[in-house]
């Protein structure tokens, strides 16, 4: 049996960044890919980012029971697609999953033995340059995304580990510790 890795933490925290790291240095290591609602940003593409799905597409494979968790976030919807996680779980792979907290607590019920690893910014001011910084989404979109990492950060201590993102490196290593254990 492989291993299930859950990545948390709120939009702007450099998740994205660490993962491409721990891809890296970690190849054997099979990264889900999410479907959402959301239009891509420039450089995005279908099935490599993610699965850009419409509404009723999204709606489809809810009722078909196809996502091991699915959740709204700042207005669009995300889910991970059941299928692929199992079968890299059955081949003895460690699966990736880089989702947000409601998602991540579905998967807490339905697969407890994942670990769940929280990332944190160095603070919240930090947290909103990066956002803002980011430069990508509408001023409407960003708002959202700072009043869900203020829910977001409320919840960091139901997870396994918390590992704060301020060195890139620090973080990196303290993740492959947890996974590697
Ligand atoms: P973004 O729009 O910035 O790519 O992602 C927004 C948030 O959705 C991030 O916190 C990301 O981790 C989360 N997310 C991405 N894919 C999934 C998924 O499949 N399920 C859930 N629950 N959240 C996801």
């Amino acid at each position: 049996m492989g291993k299930l890795i859950v990545l948390t933490g709120p939009s702007g925290v450099g998740k994205g960044t660490l993962l491409t790291a721990l891809l890296q240095n970690h190849p054997e290591i099979y990264l889900s890919i999410s479907a959402t609602t959301r239009s891509p940003r420039p450089g995005e593409v279908h099935g490599q980012n993610y699965y850009f799905l419409t509404k009723s597409q999204f709606a489809e494979m809810i009722a078909a029971g196809e996502f091991l968790e699915w959740a709204e976030f700042a207005g669009n919807y995300y889910g991970t697609p059941r299928k692929a996680i199992a079968d890299q779980i059955a081949e003895d792979k460690i699966v990736l999953l880089e989702i947000e907290v409601q998602g991540a607590r579905q998967v807490r019920q339905s697969f407890p033995e994942a670990l769940q690893i929280f990332i944190l910014p160095p603070s919240v001011a930090e947290l909103e340059k990066r956002i803002r910084g980011r430069g990508q989404d509408p001023e409407e979109a960003i708002l959202k995304r700072l009043k869900q990492a203020e829910t977001e950060l409320a919840a960091a201590s139901e997870f396994d580990i918390q590992i704060v993102n301020d060195d890139l490196n620090q973080a990196l290593c303290a993740i492959e510790a947890a996974i590697f254990n």
